[in-house]
């Protein structure tokens, strides 16, 4: 396989420094560029940072590393790498703009931002589920007027869990969803130290994410049609998202009904024998078991559970029939990790496997 040489962009935030220990002895990506806002910009990343809020050391490599100007320094970073990743906390013009600013220079861009989800010839993949969207790059890219340069997206955190379970049962048509999400603080870059209010809480409201929650899965399992991605129009879902007091994990309360009801043994075994393009093509991020069934009654749970196969996979439990649904379960997957940095990670092998990095 060859090697490529990658930016992260943000680097200094809690995805960022994610994207760092990911890629510290990633067999085809080495990190060459770091970026973030004009405030950290010409500091060594050491320095940079607010806090490292990793469990693991700061890898040696980075901490001399000068930090680029995400924005000053779009053509030098696009010159010194094949792609970069990209996780800003931004508003929405602003973080577009960026992106774009990258793309048009011809650096393809791996986006944890919410920003060009909606874009509808940017694919916003899971790489188990709809590889198939990067099929409207093509499409982009004569939109921006790029020879290599597009945008990819990866979905939001919340649904990493319940996307996963429900298109695993896509044969019995899936019709109905409600998802109660408990999301861990990481999600929103904080930690116990920075959000102290979040210590023995919970709030009822994380701002935009009922929405992503239930629109963002209509994109995944969308069909690209006419240059660009139409959205599916089924299952209908509603989604309750709180912040509960937990570093990492997201877990999700799951209803559904479906065409056809399964049975609970053909569910699990639709779980089971679930896989995607990553495991077909053993990609170096790609949990050898997407879906994880846990017959324990109390499981999965979050501190156990969430870093199963490198906090790559997607946990499962409590599967039952349901008197108003045909079932209910309870699915956690990590929200740093397979729903935001390890995820784009696996969405970038999965395009480097299908050439989309080659020059
Ligand atoms: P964060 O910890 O607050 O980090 C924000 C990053 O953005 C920092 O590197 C910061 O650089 C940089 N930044 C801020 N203003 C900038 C500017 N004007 N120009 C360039 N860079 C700028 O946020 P995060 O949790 O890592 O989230 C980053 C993105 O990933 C967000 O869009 C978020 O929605 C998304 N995401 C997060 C998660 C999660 O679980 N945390 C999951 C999925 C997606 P400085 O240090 O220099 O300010």
């Amino acid at each position: 396989m060859k090697q490529y040489k990658v930016g992260i962009v943000g680097a200094t935030g809690m995805v960022g420094q994610r994207f760092i220990t990911l890629l510290e002895n990633h067999p085809w990506f080495e990190i060459t560029a770091l970026c973030a806002s004009s405030r950290s910009a010409g500091k060594p990343y050491s320095q940079a940072i607010k806090g490292w809020a990793m469990d693991t050391p700061m890898p040696e490599k980075v901490k001399d590393m000068v930090v680029f100007d995400a924005k000053a320094d779009v053509e030098k970073v696009a010159s010194m790498v094949d792609f970069v990743f990209c996780a800003i906390e931004l508003d929405k013009e602003e973080t577009k703009a960026i992106e774009e600013l990258y793309a048009k220079a011809e650096c393809p861009v791996m986006s944890n931002n919410s920003a060009n989800r909606g874009t509808d010839d940017v694919p916003m993949i899971i790489p188990e589920i709809n590889g198939d969207h990067a099929e409207v790059i093509e499409f982009q890219k004569k939109r921006l007027g790029t020879k290599r340069g597009f945008i990819a997206v990866k979905s939001n955190c919340s649904l990493q869990s319940y996307v996963p379970a429900v298109h695993a049962l896509k044969e019995f048509g899936p019709k109905k969803v409600l998802a109660c999400t408990y999301q861990a603080i990481s999600g929103a870059g904080k930690t116990f130290e920075t959000w102290p209010e979040m210590v023995d809480n919970v709030i009822p409201y994380i701002g935009g994410e009922e929405e992503k929650s239930e629109k963002e899965p209509m994109k995944i399992w969308g069909k690209v049609e006419g240059g660009k991605i139409v959205n599916a129009t089924e299952p209908s879902i509603t989604a309750q998202c709180l912040r509960v007091a937990c570093q990492d994990g997201h877990m999700a309360a799951v209803f559904a009904s479906f065409e056809k009801k399964p049975t609970l043994e053909e569910v699990k075994a639709c779980w089971a024998n679930f896989r995607g393009e990553p495991q077909e093509l053993d990609l170096p991020s790609a949990p050898k078991q997407f879906l994880h069934y846990y017959e324990e009654e109390n499981r999965p749970q979050t501190r156990l559970d969430r870093m199963t196969e490198g906090g790559m996979a997607v946990n499962i439990g409590r599967l039952r029939e349901d008197s108003q649904y045909d079932i209910k379960f309870v699915c956690l997957s990590h929200n740093t990790l397979r729903g935001a940095a390890g995820g784009a990670v696996l969405m970038a092998e999965l395009l480097a496997a299908k050439g989309y990095f080659d020059r």
